[in-house]
């Protein structure tokens, strides 16, 4: 497989892919984010998930998230498309959960 130089470097073993998450389809149920909490965590504006670090956990901990996320949203991709849909996030609309959340001081 062709090599980008945007792949992690884990101890010498490459990851040939990227962890992603769909936000416009994320319920924000903070699944993954408890199961692989290196690698996801939930946004503080539309309360998502979103990925933090790409080699913050093993890959079978991703994998683990992924199969178990209640929406189906979150997949592999390559680098070269993560880098692409990383430049489109800005412009992606995300709908309100309706949440309250209350502010401690
Ligand atoms: S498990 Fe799926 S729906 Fe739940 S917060 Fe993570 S990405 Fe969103």
């Amino acid at each position: 497989m062709e090599r980008t130089g945007y792949e992690p470097e884990l101890g010498g073993v490459l990851r040939q892919n990227a962890v992603y998450v769909d936000e416009t389809v994320c319920i924000g149920c903070g699944h993954c984010a408890y199961v692989a909490r290196h690698t996801f965590f939930l946004e503080d504006a539309y309360g998502r998930a979103r990925v933090v670090a790409q080699d913050g956990d093993p890959e079978a901990v991703i994998q683990e998230a992924m199969d178990t996320c209640p929406v189906d949203c979150i997949a592999w991709v390559s680098y070269q498309n993560l880098a692409h849909l990383e430049r489109n996030r800005p412009r992606q609309v995300i709908r309100n959960l309706g949440i309250v959340q209350t502010r401690q001081v």
